[in-house]
């Protein structure tokens, strides 16, 4: 059963053909992109100044530059958060708890931990318009230290060393580009020998980067399961979300990935692409889409893939800036509400995923990162949101938890989990996780 919340949607879910093919005029793009021929084989030289000048191009980053130099750059980001939350919060969009409760979902605790994953650091050679988390090569400050990537394999051993090994079976490293820490490797190669599931979350070009011709090579010796951005197989689209000269970069270092036997069949190496729509309308169908990437990549380029994953965008940071701009903002979180669906909400990642940030603090998923709802030492009995549902959750003003202040993961099982606004976007339609659609 569908939920019938809010306020109408005015935007249907998206149809593959629309998904994937004719939205580039209508979205974000920087600066005068010209679309170059595909490339059939890998560049060296670095994608950096291409983002860079891209970046000095857009109006909001010229801003954002400026109020940078001024006032310091946390300072800064702590402001834009409160602006976006504001936003959100003026839609009036119903208390996302209660919502859940009134759809039967079951209340909201955290799971035993199944999954751990590790923000590694901001740092990304791409500045994407929809990035959920606001990277580019201008943010090298907050990366994972050694110290960070020792704790969480301190955490990780303690948990394969239980009786069945635990219940932890995923290392999950997201970034940024995660390849470019320089802990990175060593984080790998030291969770290799656990036994435990290691994903890569790949931008694709970063394996063209100067530095980094061995990387595919360093990933397949040690099984790491790539899960690769790839928003569509249309050029044009893909450079208007992800940057120019993007498409032609991820080709060739898709073909790398095949080279090397990722995405190709009984290898034993996983290569799963991640779509995730290029404008204010939800992912469509995964297994709809799936076929028509196989094909179009199959056909056009030669390349295999082992699954596609369909993300919804969450309306932060980047994508939400954009649906600010364009006046898309309450529509697009009418669409959200509207399209609540409540087997996605009894499958929520958060359930069941640590999420740590690079510096060590913890939170119930990514999405929390980027809104700093960080879990804390305290509890109390009050919504996050300001409709209060009387439900207990973490007190945001306590001291934030971090990988510091724990043993044992499990000491995390049955906390309740932060929910806001933003959640509406893992609800709706067939729902979105980091492992892609979930209803
Ligand atoms: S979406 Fe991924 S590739 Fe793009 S800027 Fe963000 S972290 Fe980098
Ligand atoms: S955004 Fe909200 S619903 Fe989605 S995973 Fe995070 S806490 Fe859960």
């Amino acid at each position: 059963m569908r939920g019938t919340l809010g306020r109408p949607a005015t935007l249907g879910h998206g149809r593959v053909g629309r998904a994937c093919s004719a939205l580039a005029a209508s979205r974000p793009r920087r600066g005068a992109l010209a679309v170059r021929a595909s490339a059939s084989a890998p560049q060296r030289s670095s994608l950096i100044p291409d983002t860079l000048q891209g970046l000095e191009e857009d109006a909001e980053y010229k801003e954002y530059l400026a109020a940078l130099a001024a006032s310091g750059q946390q300072a800064q980001t702590r402001e834009e958060r409160r602006k976006r939350q504001r936003s959100l919060d003026a839609l009036g969009a119903p208390d996302f708890i209660a919502t859940c409760k009134a759809n039967g979902v079951a209340p909201l605790r955290r799971d035993p931990a199944r999954i751990l994953q590790l923000n590694i650091g901001l740092y990304c050679n791409q500045a994407c318009s929809h990035c959920h988390v606001e990277s580019s090569p201008l943010r090298k400050a907050e990366q994972a230290s050694r110290a960070t990537v020792d704790r969480v394999l301190s955490l990780l051993r303690a948990e394969r060393a239980k009786p069945g090994g635990g219940g932890v079976a995923t290392l999950d490293i997201t970034g940024g580009a995660p390849e470019l820490n320089e802990n990175f490797r060593y984080l790998v190669e030291q969770a290799s020998p656990l036994g435990v599931e290691i994903i890569d979350r790949c931008n694709l070009t970063v394996l063209l980067e100067p530095g980094q011709e061995d990387t595919v090579a360093f990933l397949a010796k040690h099984k790491v399961r790539v899960l690769a951005s790839l928003p569509c197989y249309s050029e044009g689209n893909v450079d208007a979300q992800r940057g120019r000269g993007v498409f032609d970069r991820s080709i060739a270092a898709l073909k790398a990935l095949n080279a090397a036997g990722y995405g190709v069949p009984g290898s034993g190496l996983t290569l799963d692409l991640i779509y995730n729509p290029g404008g204010a309308f939800l992912a469509p169908s995964q297994a709809k889409l799936e076929p028509a990437y196989r094909s179009e990549l199959g056909s056009v380029y030669g390349i295999s893939f082992s699954s596609l994953l369909a993300l919804n965008n969450m309306p932060i940071k980047r994508f939400a800036d954009w649906l600010l701009r364009n006046g898309k903002m309450e529509e697009y979180m009418g669409l959200l509400v509207n399209a609540f669906n409540p087997s996605a909400g009894a499958a929520l990642m958060c359930r069941d995923t640590v999420s740590i940030r690079w510096d060590g603090v913890l939170y119930d998923c990514d999405f929390n990162q980027q809104m700093d709802l960080a879990m804390t030492a305290g509890i109390q009995t009050q919504s996050v949101n300001s409709q209060s549902s009387g439900d207990e959750v973490p007190s945001g003003s306590s001291r934030p938890l971090t990988i510091w202040d724990i043993e044992d993961l499990d000491t995390l099982t049955s906390r309740p989990i932060r929910y806001d606004n933003h959640c509406y976007g893992c609800t709706a339609g067939s729902g979105s996780s980091c492992q892609g659609a979930v209803a």
